[in-house]
This record gives structure tokens, C-alpha cells and sequence, in this order.
């Protein structure tokens, strides 16, 4: 999953970015609200953390922006300022979530997992795709039970075709959710990783369908 964190506070962005990445998300982040606007429109993102108060285009100028634009992914919108009526403004500006500085960091974890839970309809923690279980809390994941030991990237890639049971995903759309926009991008070791997470979950877990992409199976005939 890719978030795109938009902070003009050098030292917070930092701080939001490290805890982010430690939970296994890739992260985008800018510090001006005129290259976030290009980012959002130009990204996937699974969601965005967006600052208020932000040189070149301030933070609810930007929402009102995208969202007239249509660009739909989940937003949270963070303030100093937390007084209702800016609540109300960022929600009515097309915020999904809100949350005052200062903030835990674990608060801010916990609500961008729920936005981005919630855009895919999911409304549990734990994403459960027959004995396959992915605890979106620890970035922990267990096959009948046994946690299985995955390297950041296969989790990255394993979240995203949880977040989309029985949906065909393509190598490119892996691509753009599980690397910053700053990373290598090698479209190859996708297949590796692909291999790898067969090795560890089981040769059908996850099929490839031919010149599209790959598609996570449910197993044991229940309903992907
Ligand atoms: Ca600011």
C-alpha cells in the first residue's frame, strides 16, 4: 500500500514517514502543496496524509482541488488548529478522517489501515482470505494459524492482493502500490516476489493469469 504524505514540517514528515515505512507501506512524501497536487493526480495512491497549513497551495485548496478533479482516494487531513469549524471545512472539502497535532504516531497508523481498509469494504483488522490471514495491526500474517515469516516486499505485495480478493492485478498496478515513487522500480523482481510468496503460502495461492496478472485464490473452494 502507498501513501502519499504531504508536510511542510521537515522534522514531523520524517517522523511520520519512518513509522509509516516500518509498518510496510511505501511512502511519497512532499513538503508543497502545488507538487502534491501533481503527485495525486499523476499516483495511485491507497492514501493520503495531508497537512493544512502548506506553502504553494494550502491543504484544503489541494482537497477541493482533487476531489474536483475526481481523484478518489482516502484522505486524512491534519491540523494544528482544532477548532470544529476546520473539522467541518476538511470534511466538507472531502476528507475521509481528521486528526489535531499533535498525535500519537500509533493513532495516525491505526486510522490510515481503517481508511484504507474501508475503501476496499473492508471493516475488520485482520483481512481473512480462507485459512490465509493478514493482521493489518502487526503486519503479521498466518496460514492455518502458523505465522509465516515474510520479507517487506512480499508482505507489501501479499497486503495488496488482500486488499483485492479474487481481483486480477497487474504487474504494473503492483508496481505503483508497493514502491515510493523515488524507488528502483524493476518490474522483473515482482516475479520473484511472486515466487517466493508461492514457496511460503503454497504453489496456488496465488495464480498468474496469463498476460494480465495475478489473482489471489480463496483455497479450499470457499469464495475469493
Ligand atoms: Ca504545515
Amino acid at each position: 500500500m502507498r501513501v502519499l504524505l504531504v508536510e511542510d514540517e521537515p522534522r514531523l514528515s520524517a517522523q511520520i514517514r519512518s513509522a509509516l515505512e516500518a509498518a510496510g507501506f511505501a511512502v511519497d512524501a512532499v513538503a508543497d502543496g502545488l507538487e502534491a497536487w501533481h503527485c495525486g493526480r499523476s499516483e495511485p495512491y491507497d492514501a493520503v496524509i495531508l497537512d493544512l497549513g502548506l506553502p504553494g497551495m494550502d491543504g484544503l485548496s489541494l482537497l477541493r482541488r482533487w476531489r474536483s478533479e475526481a481523484v478518489a482516494f482516502p484522505v486524512i487531513v491534519l491540523t494544528a488548529r482544532a477548532g470544529w469549524t476546520e473539522r467541518v471545512e476538511g470534511i466538507d472539502a472531502g476528507a475521509d478522517d481528521y486528526l489535531p497535532k499533535p498525535f500519537r504516531m500509533e493513532e495516525l497508523l491505526a486510522r490510515v489501515r481503517a481508511l484504507i481498509r474501508r475503501a476496499h469494504g473492508f471493516s475488520a483488522a485482520e483481512l481473512v482470505c480462507g485459512d490465509l490471514r493478514l493482521d493489518t495491526r502487526l503486519a503479521r500474517v498466518t496460514l492455518n494459524g502458523e505465522a509465516i515469516p515474510l520479507t517487506a516486499h512480499e508482505f507489501k505485495i501479499l497486503a495488496y492482493l488482500m486488499h483485492h480478493p479474487g481481483a486480477v492485478v497487474s504487474r504494473t498496478e503492483l508496481i505503483e502500490h508497493i514502491y515510493a515513487q523515488d524507488f528502483d522500480r524493476d518490474s522483473n523482481t515482482i516475479e520473484v516476489f511472486i515466487a517466493r510468496l508461492r514457496r511460503k503460502l503454497g504453489a496456488q495461492r496465488i495464480e498468474t493469469v496469463r498476460g494480465l496478472g495475478y489473482r489471489l485464490f480463496a483455497g479450499h473452494g470457499a469464495d475469493a
